[in-house]
């Protein structure tokens, strides 16, 4: 299935705020406020801070993340992004 199609999908499961998409090997999971919390952080570090504020489920409604790593892939340099769910 199309990347863009999955993330247009409602979430499955209800701990979930957002999705993760692995930009290596295109896996997607759902994560929950704490490792969306934690990718934010990781994005400050970066400083690549969101611009948009992020403290709820709802401030998620259009937006993902893309990592360059996941539980498969590793990477040497960590690259983490906010993007907004194409229509
Ligand atoms: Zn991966």
């Amino acid at each position: 299935m199309e990347t863009t199609e999955e993330l247009a999908k409602p979430l499955r499961w209800p701990w979930a705020v957002t999705r993760l998409v692995c930009s290596q090997c295109g896996d997607i999971s759902e994560i929950d406020i704490e490792t969306a919390n934690t990718l934010i952080s990781v994005m400050e570090i970066l400083n690549n801070r969101p611009e948009i504020k992020l403290e709820n489920r709802a401030d998620y409604k259009n937006y993902y993340f893309e990592s360059n790593y996941c539980k498969y892939c590793t990477t040497k340099e960590i690259i983490v992004k906010l993007k907004q769910i194409e229509p």
